[in-house]
């Protein structure tokens, strides 16, 4: 399925001159495991002539030297916390070690967990159906969906979809019914609960 939300050629031109940090990185190389037009844009934008590049009949690899690469290669096993293993794309696979199940921290709401799969980037799991309740931000929050979908105002993210949200808007996103939802997220400045958990997060000092 082709993802509907993609990040803007802006974000492109910024990656490809690397100045984007680390955790936007990290949602740009996941969104690419999802979209071929982002593959080529990418692609476009990090190496002038690459497009053709990529396009070219690719040179034959002696097959003594490919069983050579081949034997040294180590099954690639995807990250795990705990027993659980991550519904993470393949280019994702090294920002997480193993971990194991204390990694994962609760919010105040049911159904809903997070860990800091690295500093800035969010590994998040929504079961089915749950809420996270309504929260605005004190910078950009961006988004990626790994697996499954939610429900955004008036947005519906699936799989590979790439989103933004402006830190003056204030959002609620609902997992969707069939399945759990899985995403990396990305906050500049963390975030605030609306209601009596903004009065119990103001209470608390975070
Ligand atoms: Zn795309």
């Amino acid at each position: 399925m082709t993802p509907h939300g993609h990040p803007g050629a802006d974000l492109w031109l910024d990656y490809a001159a690397g100045q984007l940090d680390r955790p936007t990185c990290s949602l740009l190389e996941g969104h690419l495991a999802f979209c071929e037009a982002c593959r080529k844009q990418a692609r476009a934008a990090t190496a002038p002539g690459g497009a053709a590049l990529a396009e070219a009949p690719e040179a034959p690899v002696p097959s003594r030297l490919l069983d050579g690469i081949l034997a040294r290669l180590k099954p690639p096993t995807p990250p795990q916390v705990g027993r659980e293993v991550l519904p993470l794309p393949r280019a994702l696979w090294p920002l997480l070690p193993a971990l194991d199940g204390t990694a994962w921290r609760q919010a105040l709401t049911r159904g809903f967990r997070f860990l800091e799969a690295a500093p800035g980037l969010y590994l998040i799991h929504m079961r089915r159906g749950c809420p996270f309740p309504a929260h605005g931000h004190r910078g950009l929050e961006r988004c990626l969906i790994l697996s499954g979908g939610l429900r955004d105002g008036h947005r519906v993210l699936e799989a590979g979809d790439f989103d933004e949200t402006a830190p003056e808007e204030v959002h609620s996103p609902v997992a969707l019914p069939d399945e759990d939802c899985w995403l990396l997220a990305s906050l500049e400045g963390g975030i605030r609960f609306q209601g009596w958990r903004g009065v119990l997060q103001r209470l608390a000092g975070a």
